[in-house]
């Protein structure tokens, strides 16, 4: 489990599409079950879930197993 620091701020990783986060664990679960704070920031990217339905053809060229 790896916590991702950038001065003293917790980065959190949130699908730009269903708007779920990611937590340490490597899940993706819905935002308003995460502690949000000051320090937290943002950083946005796509789940695997929504990667499928929005990239398929991506999916399928890179042969990814989800
Ligand atoms: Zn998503």
């Amino acid at each position: 489990m790896i916590d991702i620091w950038c001065n003293g701020k917790e980065i959190v990783i949130q699908c730009c599409s269903c708007q779920r986060v990611r937590n340490d664990a490597g899940e993706w679960q819905d935002v308003k079950e995460i502690r949000q704070g000051e320090k937290t920031l943002f950083s946005h990217s796509v789940c695997p879930m929504c990667l499928v339905d929005l990239y398929p053809e991506l999916v399928s060229a890179i042969n990814l197993t989800l």
